[in-house]
């Protein structure tokens, strides 16, 4: 079901990681212009992605732009495919781009333990991997898509992760904060001093709601 927000409605896509061990979020929002798609889960989840897609209405003709959060194979395993099918651009931010380019998780980042056992068997297959169309940093604007709100880097889970801050203060944040247990930083880090810097910088705007990669959306006050 779509969540109405006055100029937008959201709905959540959850599909499945590690063979069902996990979820990871993805994000429909509908405008006056068509759609726009926030991160699109692992390439074994595409089927019920699809079907997702096309019970709320999204066709080739309306989704206009696909954007994600990080280069991880979580959040992008479907972009390639749903360029090709939906014939939507893929935006994302620059220090990411060589992990989706050449399916490398380890790619621009120093990498934890973590990352470097499963970087072989999670990173993009060959067929999956793209160029994004453009990209986008700090203070982009997506009002050209219908969406009246802007980008802000918020590096720390990558250097290139970002967040989609909307005028009526819904924040879409990546793998910066999730919710499996309850609202946190995210527990997987590349960098934690530059992740705590990318949470205060987000003080300084005005959110309600946080829409994370991982478990569910909950309110910013119950964060900070
Ligand atoms: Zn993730």
């Amino acid at each position: 079901m779509f969540v109405d927000k006055m100029s937008q409605e959201i709905k959540t896509i959850k599909l499945e990681i590690f063979s069902g061990l996990a979820s990871v979020n993805c994000y429909l929002i509908k405008n006056d212009q068509g759609f726009i798609l926030i991160d699109t889960g692992i390439s074994k989840s595409r089927d019920k992605l699809e079907k997702e897609l096309k019970s709320a209405g999204v066709n080739p003709k309306n989704l206009n732009l696909i954007i994600i959060t990080h280069g991880d194979t979580d959040h992008t395993g479907n972009c390639s495919y749903l360029r090709e099918k939906y014939q939507a651009k893929i935006a994302m931010h620059h220090d990411d781009k060589g992990m989706v380019e050449k399916g490398d998780m380890l790619w621009n980042r120093k990498g934890s333990i973590l990352l470097k056992i499963i970087n072989p068997f999670m990173g993009l297959g060959k067929s999956d991997r793209f160029k994004p169309d453009f990209y986008i940093d700090d203070n982009f604007e997506l009002s050209d898509y219908g969406l009246d709100a802007k980008v802000i880097h918020i590096p720390g889970h990558s250097l290139g992760s970002i967040g989609i801050l909307t005028k009526e203060g819904d924040l879409f944040c990546g793998d910066l904060m999730s919710n499996n247990k309850k609202p946190a930083r995210n527990s997987i880090m590349d960098d934690k001093i530059t992740a705590k810097k990318s949470i205060e910088k987000l003080r300084k705007f005005n959110i309600n709601h946080v829409f994370p990669g991982h478990g569910e959306s909950f309110s910013w006050l119950k964060f900070i």
